[in-house]
């Protein structure tokens, strides 16, 4: 199932750190998730919403909804001295990373606003509300710091239903091409019984949940 041209153009031009390739295969692998209308897609790190809109095209298909998390304040990742630092993003009057606007026109723009629900708010607070057993789909890309990577994985995998797809990203063999921690929670993986492995794509990990 293709992305309409139109929509791809919209996520091309919208800030974000998914590329193509590694975009595709996360429609990719959402659509081959066991999402429904009862079993959500989950997005923890919406950003500007560049790697939501490829999970909406899939929930779209298969009649699900996105939920994607984000304090929309940025990662330690995205402040100087770090490179990701997006100026065009500061907040008017904090001055500090802002992406909740952008994010907004992006899902306008996309006609895909209705498949998605925003909440704004801390990941590991939010997964104290939210049902275990009930996401088709659990897509890691918050905060990149050890604890953040780590928390985020040990509150959001609990949510997956069982054939549920849980998606890594930044997960870099080398140290010199990024951060260790989504290494080291793919690695644990890995060794777990409960997860099967399926193609890596660029810095794209992924698993179904097996038992
Ligand atoms: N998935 C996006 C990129 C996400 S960048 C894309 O592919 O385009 C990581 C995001 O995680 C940032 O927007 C940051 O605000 C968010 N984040 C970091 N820590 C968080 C936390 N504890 N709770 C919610 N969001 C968090
Ligand atoms: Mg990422």
């Amino acid at each position: 199932m293709q992305i309409e041209s139109a929509i791809q153009r919209l996520i091309d031009s919208t800030p974000g750190f998914m590329p193509k390739n590694e975009g595709a295969y996360l429609h990719k692998l959402a659509l081959r998730s066991p999402g429904s209308t009862e079993h959500p897609l989950v997005e923890i790190g919406t950003y500007c919403g560049k790697s939501t809109l490829y999970l909406a095209c899939a929930a779209k298909v298969l009649s699900s909804t996105v939920i994607t998390i984000d304090h929309h304040k940025g990662s330690e990742e995205n402040y100087p001295p770090f490179p990701f630092f997006d100026q065009r993003l500061r907040h008017r009057v904090t001055q500090d990373l802002e992406t909740l606007d952008t994010y907004r026109d992006s899902l306008r723009l996309s006609g895909l606003d209705e498949r998605v629900i925003a909440v704004v708010g801390d990941s590991n607070r939010y997964a104290k509300f939210f049902p275990q057993d009930t996401a088709a789909f659990v897509f890691i890309d918050g905060g990149h710091s050890s604890i953040q990577s780590w928390s985020d994985f040990i509150d959001w995998s609990p949510k997956l239903i069982k054939g549920g797809v849980l998606a890594i990203h930044d997960v870099f063999d080398d140290p010199a091409k990024g951060g260790r921690p989504p290494f080291e929670i793919v690695t644990a993986l890995r060794h777990s019984r409960a997860f099967v492995e399926l193609d890596q794509v660029g810095s794209l990990a992924a698993f179904i949940y097996s038992s």
